[in-house]
């Protein structure tokens, strides 16, 4: 079971779901609401928290970012709400034993393309396209407050690389997200980011730097591993917890494509 909290910042409630172990959140994902609308839907760990946390209020529309288990985890279990996501969305199916135990098998319900967006009240939300993290990986733009629902398109300065992404992808995503100057950036795993400029910046900054690293050290012929060593440092726990899916290496390979 995960722990629900919420927290409101204006018009946009985020909701928290953390692993926690002696008090300390291990992992944590959210989704967001704006009225009736939510923006992804959490993982099935934490869906019998997230329901009642939404009982007084039920969705009528979720927006999927991603097809992954910890965002339209509990699309189907809003029967009143209709879910929307990229056209032809990739969604996790059979995923690995430590994904299962962290999120749990996704019940996606039914997800219906997007299209050109979906309006909540005066507000339109936009998708965004932003491939990297997944190739269909969809931001949503809110034009008329300038915000922007980025999903797994923004993680914070990345240590691993995740099976199936591109991290050139990932970083031209991260210049277009900035490029757009949002006055905030609602991320699924990390807090809201109010200078956005400033903080994508930084994201970008980071990748960039790696990647220069990277590329000296491959020319001075170090190997894949040698370089994640020397860059990024042990395989750490979730590349041996996760059998490689994420690993140091995996991001040193995508580094040395860009
Ligand atoms: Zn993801």
């Amino acid at each position: 079971m995960l722990k629900v909290s919420q927290h409101a910042q204006g018009e946009v409630t985020r909701l928290r779901m953390a692993r926690t172990l002696l008090g300390k959140p291990m992992y944590i994902t959210s989704c967001y609401r704006i009225g009736k609308l939510l923006v992804d839907a959490g993982c099935t760990r934490a869906a019998h928290e997230l329901r009642s946390a939404l009982a007084h209020d039920e969705p009528r529309t979720i927006l999927v970012t991603h097809g992954h288990e910890d965002h339209l985890g509990n699309c189907g279990a809003f029967r009143a709400a209709a879910s929307y996501g990229a056209a032809g969305l990739g969604i996790a199916r059979d995923i690995p034993f430590y994904r299962n135990v962290a999120w749990g098998e996704p019940n996606p319900g039914t997800i219906l393309p997007v299209g050109d967006g979906k309006d909540e009240g005066e507000l339109q939300f936009l998708p965004f396209p932003t491939p990297g993290h997944t190739p269909d990986h969809l931001a949503y733009w809110v034009p008329e407050r300038g915000w922007l629902f980025a999903g797994d398109a923004a993680l914070g300065p990345l240590k691993y690389g995740f099976r199936d992404e591109s991290i050139a992808d990932y970083l031209a995503s991260l210049k277009a997200m900035r490029d757009r100057k949002p006055t905030l950036v609602f991320p699924s795993h990390g807090p809201v980011m109010e200078d956005p400029q400033e903080q994508l910046g930084a994201q970008i900054a980071h990748l960039e730097g790696l990647r220069d690293a990277v590329r000296k050290l491959a020319r001075e012929g170090k190997s894949d591993r040698a370089i994640a060593l020397r860059v990024l440092g042990p395989p750490g726990a979730l590349g041996v917890m996760s059998l490689g899916e994420f690993s140091k290496e995996r991001l040193v390979r995508g580094l040395r494509r860009l």
